[in-house]
């Protein structure tokens, strides 16, 4: 964990909002730009990642120093740990009970052998489970840089994430900004828009962008293929681009935030 830069949390009030996709297509934004990153799936309630990036046949090997990541290519750029790496059936529900949850937390975050990172970014269970606050709690002993709110534009999710903040706030885990996801369709005004970002102003956090509707996305999560390669002039490709650069923006304050002072590097209200 010590060689890893930057460590980013991908929060949402509940499932089906698309943190699983938004964590993933950051992570592979970031990669593909050349950044090394790590994409840690610890979503116990439903693991997708594996799906998303074409990898759910392979499996996950532990060496004398701690799990081996599965790389996307042979750059090495995007390494992958998964819960879905474990599971020998693929359509087996994650029974485990709250003991066993939470010791395979634990060495999902302390047992990866990562190398030299620039980002890790965590695909995290949703909303306040048990194994969400497990998560939270470890990798807070880890000093992340913070967390990422994943909201849809609709009012049921967008209370959701205000619980979300609250959580956060309490357990002192900076909030990084809001992604409102699945906002707006591009052909016709039928889906809600500007939620996420009304919330981000009432709650003075940073507004990191939003993402469409984009039933393309949704083909290349469910065939496991790569949206940059395949749409490259896409409009979603853009947003994708804008939030990435949100965050690293964020991520090269915090840097210089925290080698000047002790403050957090993003304000949280009240
Ligand atoms: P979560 O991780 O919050 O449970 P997922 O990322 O698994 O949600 O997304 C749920 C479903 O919605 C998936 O089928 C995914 O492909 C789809 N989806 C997510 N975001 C978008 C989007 N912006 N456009 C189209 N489909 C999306």
């Amino acid at each position: 964990m010590d060689r890893i830069q930057h460590k980013i949390l991908v929060l949402s009030g509940k499932g089906g909002v698309g943190k699983s996709t938004i964590a993933t297509n950051l992570a592979m934004y970031l990669a593909h730009i050349g950044k090394r990153v790590g994409l840690l799936d610890v979503d116990l309630c439903g693991p997708s990642v594996p799906k998303m990036l074409g990898l759910d046949s392979k499996e996950v090997h532990k060496s004398s120093a701690g799990w081996i990541p599965v790389y996307t290519d042979s750059t090495q750029k995007l390494g992958v740990i998964s819960i879905q790496f474990l599971l020998g059936d693929r359509d087996a529900p994650v029974i485990w009970r709250g003991p066993k949850k939470n010791s395979m937390i634990k060495q999902f975050i302390q047992d990866v052998c990562w190398g030299d990172l620039d980002y890790l970014i965590v695909d995290t269970p949703p909303g306040t489970s048990d194994e969400h606050i497990s998560v939270t709690e470890e990798l807070l002993k880890y000093n992340p840089d913070g967390a990422v709110l994943v909201t849809t534009p609709q009012g049921v999710s967008i209370s959701d994430v205000r619980k979300e903040i609250s959580f956060c706030q309490k357990i002192g885990l900076p909030i990084i900004g809001i992604v409102e996801n699945m906002s707006g369709y591009e052909c016709t005004n039928i889906f809600s828009s500007e939620g996420g970002r009304l919330l981000a102003e009432q709650c003075s956090l940073p507004f990191l962008g939003k993402l469409p509707i984009d039933p393309l996305l949704t083909t290349c999560s469910e065939k496991g293929m790569n949206y940059f390669v395949e749409y490259p002039n896409s409009s979603t490709l853009v947003a994708l681009k804008q939030l990435a650069e949100g965050l690293e923006s964020h991520a090269t304050s915090s840097t210089t935030t925290s080698t000047t002072t002790t403050q957090p590097a993003i304000a949280t209200s009240d």
